[in-house]
């Protein structure tokens, strides 16, 4: 499959080159070349599929010319090792629950997915990186928990002191192993600046192979696809023959497009919601056709905090930068802090069901706007226990799960550096690949 840029058509990539490098050199964002539809055998079937098997057709379709059949297949099965359960909440609206994973968000599957493919890409040419990672919180649990134990990779995640929950801390710096935990005396935008000074050092790179596991590269970002379907699939007969709506609570937007793009291989979605907190840039795009990125403001669906979506260019290139084009397929909703705090009480109250406070912007979305007749999905897209500060101070008590007990109860281990990049880039030469 060839990989272009959002910046430009004719600069294209390889699936090798668009995993590596990440960003393309122009600063766009790769695309796959075509988006092919499903055969109708394949949606007619998908009810008796097991997520594992529907989630391989789905990645055949984008890695099936650069990777073998059996490869392939061992890298989505061993990605999912879990499952993506859709709970009835209301009459006509269901929580797709992607938090049965290791770290108990929706990263961990592009987490998991980029991990093997880059494990694989480099046994093809026998070779070692190292991923740089800075993290303000969550990304570093799912790129690490994702990447541990992979051979051939060492993985170094930069985080702020002080500035992460512990939960979120212990979920990175407690593995060892090929998992090296930097603790930066600084800001989060320290560590970002950190690893951008290490992928223009020419020096450090002669010696070093890096990468980085962003979002928006495209071994972390198709792989969310595979849930829409598996959310199709678990509708009732009498659901699939209804209008579906799905909503998405968004940030940098990387999840909804990947829905977008099972739409467009066929997956008969109507419509998506993407839902935002108060940094609605997006909601405002929709409703007036402007864009206007801006410095994100602090809630508490902290991972939904951005101000300028990078996803918002793919997008854009779906849809051939038409505004009209776009609002057909994607609608948009927003909520304050205070809104989020009602509505998960008001869940909890009335339906028994706990959303964390980004699901909650999902669920919202859905209830203010479905018409009778139409089945509503929403992604929950992390369990409400990452967030359990937050969500006592609205529902008092809630139960931390075993999965995330386990890490509170490990050591945590990580190397303090100053925010000083000769201290950083001496770190790197000693202990990276
Ligand atoms: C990352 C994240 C989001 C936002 O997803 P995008 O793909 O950036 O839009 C929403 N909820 C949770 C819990 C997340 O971790």
């Amino acid at each position: 499959m060839i990989f272009y840029s959002t910046e430009n058509k004719n600069n294209t990539a390889s699936l090798n080159e668009a995993v590596i490098n990440g960003l393309a050199d122009d600063k766009g964002l790769y695309m796959p070349e075509k988006i092919k539809k499903l055969p109708a055998s394949f949606f007619e079937n998908i009810s008796n599929m097991s997520f594992q098997e529907m989630a391989f057709e789905v990645a055949r379709n984008f890695f099936g010319e650069d990777i073998p059949e059996a490869d392939l297949k061992e890298i989505v099965f061993d990605t999912l090792s879990f499952d993506t359960p859709l709970v009835k909440v209301t009459e006509n609206i269901h929580s797709l629950e992607l938090f049965h994973g290791p770290t108990l968000a929706f990263k961990d599957v592009g987490g998991r997915f980029m991990a093997r493919i880059l494990g694989y890409l480099l046994r093809e040419e026998k070779e070692n990186v190292n991923v740089l990672v800075a993290t303000s919180g969550d990304t570093g649990s799912a790129v690490a928990n994702g990447f541990y134990q992979v051979d051939g990779i060492k993985v170094f995640v930069l985080y702020p002191k002080g500035k992460v929950s512990n939960l979120q801390e212990k979920q990175f710096t407690t593995l060892g192993n090929n998992i090296t935990a930097l603790e930066i005396d600084g800001t989060f935008d320290d560590c970002q600046a950190l690893v951008k000074e290490a992928f223009m050092d020419q020096d450090l790179k002669s010696r070093h192979k890096l990468t980085s596991a962003n979002s928006i590269n495209v071994a972390r970002f198709l792989p969310q696809a595979f849930y829409y379907f598996n959310a199709w699939a678990q509708l009732s007969d009498e659901e699939k023959a209804k209008e579906v709506v799905v909503s998405v609570p968004s940030g940098n937007l990387g999840n909804i497009t990947a829905g977008i793009i099972a739409q467009q291989m066929g997956l008969p979605i109507h419509r998506f919601i993407a839902a935002n907190n108060e940094n609605d840039v997006v909601y405002e795009y929709i409703q007036s056709g402007k864009y206007t990125p801006r410095k994100s403001v602090e809630t508490i669906a902290n991972a939904m905090d951005v101000g300028a979506p990078s996803n918002f260019a793919r997008v854009l290139d779906l849809y051939q930068h038409d505004h009209g084009q776009i609002c057909q397929i994607l609608d948009g909703a927003r909520y304050s802090d205070q809104q989020i705090r009602d509505i998960i009480k008001k869940v909890a109250n009335t339906h028994q069901y706990i959303c964390d406070p980004h699901g909650a912007t999902g669920f919202a979305s859905l209830e203010s706007s479905l018409s009778k007749d139409q089945v509503g999905i929403f992604l929950e897209t992390a369990h409400p226990a990452k967030f359990h500060e937050t969500m006592e101070q609205i529902l008092g008590e809630i139960e931390i799960p075993e999965k995330l007990k386990a890490f509170l109860d490990k050591e945590k281990k990580s190397i303090s550096l100053s925010n000083q990049y000769q201290e950083f880039k001496e770190l790197i030469d000693q202990q990276a690949y």
